[in-house]
């Protein structure tokens, strides 16, 4: 059975609809970038084969290169040209994946977050449950998707 999984920004002008089974699995990013980009303690995010995410609307994009020569990678941000709501992105260095910020969900309520990176930046008052995995920095990405995956 396919469950209906949704989400969209805050004015409604950019929906998506997730192909899966279930409600993803979401984690929580603490680097400096995220904190950033959500203006928040960290940001939630769920991974998506590209082609499962179905996009309605007239996002914008956004791309921010860093690295150099075999190091570079794009980041391609795409959401809400009217109220400016990030909604996902993909990367160069990663293609075919879309990282969709798990807050815009209609049901984000519902979520559970499953893994932290980037841990060794995160908050005071923000505590990891000690069965949750968890990394300093980035995570292995072996060992990410399986955790993703529980
Ligand atoms: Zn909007
Ligand atoms: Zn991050």
């Amino acid at each position: 059975m396919t469950d209906t999984i949704e989400g969209g920004c805050r004015c409604g002008a950019v929906r998506y609809k997730v192909k899966a089974d279930k409600l993803p699995n979401v984690y929580a990013c603490h680097c400096l970038d995220c904190q950033t980009w959500s203006g928040s303690a960290f940001s939630l995010q769920l991974i998506a084969p590209e082609d499962a995410l179905e996009v309605t609307g007239e996002p914008y994009l956004y791309e921010r290169t860093t690295g150099e020569g075999s190091e570079a990678r794009t980041s391609q941000q795409r959401g809400c040209a009217t109220c400016l709501t990030r909604v996902y992105n993909t990367n160069t260095r990663r293609p075919g994946l879309a990282v969709v910020r798990a807050g815009t969900l209609d049901r984000s309520n519902e979520l559970s977050i499953v893994a932290h990176i980037w841990a060794r930046r995160k908050l005071q008052g923000i505590d990891i449950p000690p069965e949750l995995p968890s990394w300093p920095e980035g995570a292995p990405p072996m060992e990410f998707a399986a955790a993703l995956m529980r």
